[in-house]
């Protein structure tokens, strides 16, 4: 028995659950749109999280990607501070943690992804923080105002970002670090080396090839040891250790998972059960530009996940193709821009100096472009998107690629 009924349900309010309901607006979606999202304010940008937002420079108001006005004004019901507790596919039926009990056509899932706790010695010591929400940036930055020394576990972009935002606002930020240089897991060593440079430049002490052992300290957090028995005084600690996907809901309801821990879902991102669709950080899907399953945690992925199942919602079913884009800001003193299909290339072209840090990192594999890392040379992404979408065989043509003019290849 339900207490009401709606045409489209969507469970998550993030980047994928907003697209969603902005494109099934655009698109003319005949029926009621409810988008269900636990968090206490209405869907948001991370990003700014751990740069603007974190730095004080952008305003809580201005992460939103609309507000609340903006959804009701388009029939989209936002229930905020809400959870879905029990979808019933079968019965297709969601359970709301309001006790209602919703009926729905269509679904959405994307509930996106929850960080990885690191279960060490002194995990429970305040102090202690880790970053997904806009909250937790709140509580980093009032700790951060009083701390002088803070250490970061991680050595990828969140970790980076975080060390890059506080140092610009006067802290002493040490990172921790089981890779050889940051970003290397993602971009490979030479992007390592040249952020590895970037951050040490402006102040910020990078520990490598070290793992945060344990946190020691009374009731709060006062110093990190690492598994070489290194100590690091620390006022604070930033973890930025990864995230998992969050298929609590998912699993419960009987959606077949995947290989990543994703919910499994076809090429057009519809899930096991027809008519209920993922996308996003928990959507693990099988791409056509991949040739096989991935799973992929990029903001702008989940908007485009998100607008697709809206267009699959609204009759348009075609297998999802776009071209992953990520990118990452260090404080004001870099941009970096990725796209590609896959992150374990064979082969690097330099373009451009990366001592002057202009420059382009293309990535080959068996002859054909995967993918590309720009800093301060944007327009070579657009010519990387064309040669790995078109698949064109690149091999001998290393040197035009360094150095030449990108549209005559
Ligand atoms: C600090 C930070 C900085 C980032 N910076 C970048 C960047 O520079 N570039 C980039 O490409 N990517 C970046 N990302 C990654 C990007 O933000 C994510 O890939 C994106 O948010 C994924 O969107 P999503 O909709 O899948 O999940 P989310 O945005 O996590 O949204 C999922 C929502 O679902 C809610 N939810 C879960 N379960 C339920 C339930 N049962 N009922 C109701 N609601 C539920 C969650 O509370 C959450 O609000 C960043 C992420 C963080 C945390």
């Amino acid at each position: 028995m339900s207490d009401r009924s709606v045409a489209a349900l969507i469970v998550g309010g993030g980047a994928a659950g907003a697209a969603c309901a902005e494109a099934l607006h655009e698109g003319g979606f005949d029926g009621d749109v409810l988008l269900i999202g636990r968090e206490p304010d209405p869907p948001y940008e991370r990003p700014p999280a751990s740069k603007g937002y974190l730095a004080g420079a952008q305003d809580r108001d201005a992460c939103l990607f609309h507000d609340a006005d903006w959804y009701a004004r388009r029939s989209i019901e936002l229930a905020p501070r809400t959870s879905v507790m029990r979808l019933d596919t079968g019965a297709r039926t969601a359970t709301l943690s309001t006790k209602e009990v919703i009926e729905f056509g269509v679904a959405l899932v994307a509930t996106g992804a929850n960080v990885r706790r690191l279960r060490v010695d002194g995990a429970q010591l305040e102090g202690i923080h880790y970053l997904r929400a806009l909250g937790n940036a709140d509580a980093i930055r009032a700790d951060a105002l009083a701390a002088e020394h803070v250490v970061l576990a991680g050595g990828s972009y969140i970790a980076c970002e975080v060390a890059a935002t506080l140092t610009a606002l006067g802290r002493r930020c040490t990172m921790v670090m089981l890779e050889d240089a940051p970003l290397s897991a993602h971009f490979g060593p030479t992007a390592g080396g040249f952020f590895g440079a970037l951050l040490r430049e402006h102040g910020v002490e990078l520990v490598c090839g070290d793992g945060l052992e344990r946190v020691e300290g009374d009731t709060r957090a006062r110093r990190v040891v690492c598994a070489s028995g290194r100590e690091l005084a620390a006022d604070m600690v930033v973890m930025g250790t990864g995230v998992t996907p969050d298929v609590l809901l998912a699993r419960s309801a009987g959606l077949e998972l995947g290989d990543t821990g994703g919910v499994a879902c076809g090429a057009d991102l519809e899930t096991s059960v027809r008519g209920i669709w993922a996308a996003g950080d928990m959507c693990e899907y099988d791409s056509v530009l991949h040739g096989g399953r991935v799973r992929i945690e990029h903001h702008e992925v989940a908007r485009a996940q998100g607008a697709a199942v809206a267009a699959a919602m609204l009759g348009t079913r075609r297998p999802y193709s776009e071209m992953p884009y990520f990118w990452s800001d260090l404080s004001d003193w870099c941009t970096a821009e990725w796209v590609g299909t896959t992150e374990a290339p064979e082969h690097e072209i330099v373009r451009g100096s990366v001592q002057d840090g202009t420059f382009s990192l293309l990535h080959l594999a068996g002859g054909r472009l995967v993918s590309a890392l720009s800093v301060g040379r944007a327009e070579d992404l657009a010519h990387a998107r064309r040669l790995i979408a078109a698949r064109t065989d690149l091999s001998g043509r290393e040197h035009e690629l360094a150095h030449g003019d990108l549209d005559a290849v």
